[in-house]
């Protein structure tokens, strides 16, 4: 019996759209309830990629909280508004995985050197044990070179949203994190994963 088929979305730039804070003039996630909006066309691309047979499934590197950017409990906050949208989209997430751990956290408890932050593979094969996911078979989409290296490492098709640009290219060889796939939003993600064919490498 072969496992599942999953799309393993992370969360912010992907479901979510980033936030940018002038001062100190860094874009960085939602810290707010309020500044979570979820990003153009993630309802009919996340329903195409569920229709093609994928499970979905969040894995996200939150470090906010070890940041004292937020407390945990503005972070539940944040989590059920996201599924609030996400519902209102008629999206309900197969499952949830976080990350909340970060080298230089400033609360202890958080400054441990984990298996599941990005690019390690942990929270996907996390995922792929408790849900039955046939990794070789699923797709990592995320907006930085820390989810194509966790999506490879776990042995996942990568799809990165983003423009390309000369910057960007020079990164991917430096970190030797070439995406199987580059798509410049969320619905051109949508539709290259309708494409992949199970049991066939595409590329
Ligand atoms: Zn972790």
């Amino acid at each position: 019996m072969t496992g599942q088929r999953a799309a393993l979305l992370d969360r912010d730039g992907i479901l979510n759209r980033m936030i940018y804070y002038p001062d100190p003039g860094v874009v960085d996630s939602p810290f707010t309830p309020k500044q979570f909006e979820l990003t153009e066309e993630i309802g009919p691309a996340l329903r195409t990629i569920r229709a093609a047979g994928f499970k979905l499934v969040l894995v996200s590197n939150q470090p906010s909280v070890a940041k004292k950017h937020l407390t945990m409990a503005t972070f539940r906050q944040i989590q059920a508004k996201m599924r609030r949208l996400l519902a209102k989209e008629g999206i309900k997430l197969d499952a949830e995985y976080y990350c909340f751990h970060h080298p230089q956290a400033k609360i202890a408890k958080y400054r441990v050197d984990c298996a599941c932050r990005k690019p390690k593979p942990g929270m996907l094969l996390d995922a792929a044990k408790d849900l039955n996911l046939d990794l070789s078979q699923s797709v990592m989409i995320g907006d930085g070179l820390y989810d194509v290296l966790a999506g490879k490492r776990a042995g996942c098709r990568t799809i990165l949203v983003a423009n390309l640009s000369a910057l960007l290219s020079t990164k991917m060889d430096e970190m030797d994190a070439h995406p199987d796939f580059v798509a410049r939003n969320v619905a051109e993600a949508a539709a290259i994963v309708t494409k992949l064919e199970p049991g066939v490498r595409t590329y």
